[in-house]
């Protein structure tokens, strides 16, 4: 339904224009570009669109959930091409999963929910490009005011460690490192969450990690075989981050 992101969304000269204009301007015009946005949904997408909503209207069957982070340049709906239904989003600072049971917190709620309650089949966690919250973990120093963000980041410490303790990469090369193994260590405390680990061990969830660039729109997926990414649109075999099930369902 690629119809409901091209209002709003798609890089038109109005609508890219129109947001520069917004952050540029006053408090006032941030919101009107926002309420005005809402009007030109409810009279132009939302007609279009009427069953889909119709449909939605009583229940949710969504194909995956999605762990990114808060980052406003991320748009999972857009670059997927999906539509309202399809992913469960949960969204916070680093795409980070607390390991379970040090945080009865949203992400594991959401986490919960989507596997016992909507039954998902798959759970992607994507980290991106130029994360701010990366930035931080490499130099924490930005963080004194911030004691919220920085103590939450204290879930993105494994990968620190790791890229310190095993990775010759330059200061340049650092933030991507980092950035892959963070999302490979947040896939790691996802399946510390009971509903998750029973689910891979019968066979019925796969878990993904993707690293999406926003420059260049590739995606690089995380290999378990491998230990390395590969594109997630590459001509090889998809690439897996699931363990391998030992108890499947006959
Ligand atoms: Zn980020």
């Amino acid at each position: 339904m690629r119809e409901i992101f091209t209002a709003r969304v798609e890089p038109s000269k109005a609508s890219v224009q129109g947001g520069r204009h917004a952050r540029d301007g006053s408090a006032d015009e941030s919101f009107a570009h926002l309420v005005d946005g809402f009007r030109r949904f409810r009279a132009e997408v939302y007609p279009e669109q009427q069953a889909l909503f119709a449909r939605l209207a009583k229940a949710q069957q969504p194909r995956a959930m999605f762990i990114t982070c808060a980052d406003s340049r991320i748009v999972p709906e857009l670059i997927t091409q999906s539509s309202p239904g399809d992913l469960f989003v949960t969204r916070n600072v680093g795409n980070v999963v607390p390991p379970y049971g040090q945080m009865n917190g949203g992400v594991s709620s959401a986490i919960e929910y989507a596997v016992m309650a909507l039954d998902v089949q798959h759970i992607i966690v994507c980290g991106h490009s130029d994360c701010g919250a990366m930035k931080a973990v490499l130099d924490p120093a930005g963080l004194q005011r911030m004691p919220t963000v920085k103590a939450w980041l204290r879930h993105c410490e494994v990968a620190r460690s790791l890229v310190e303790q095993n990775c010759s990469c330059t200061a340049g090369e650092a933030l991507g490192v980092l950035t892959e193994e963070n999302v490979v260590a947040q896939l790691d405390h996802l399946r510390t969450h009971p509903s998750v680990a029973a689910r891979l061990a019968g066979g019925q969830l796969s878990i993904h990690g993707w690293v999406y660039c926003i420059e260049t729109s590739e995606i690089l997926a995380y290999d378990a075989g491998t230990g390395r990414f590969a594109p997630l649109d590459g001509d090889g075999p998809l690439p897996v981050a699931t363990p391998a099930p030992r108890y499947l369902q006959a």
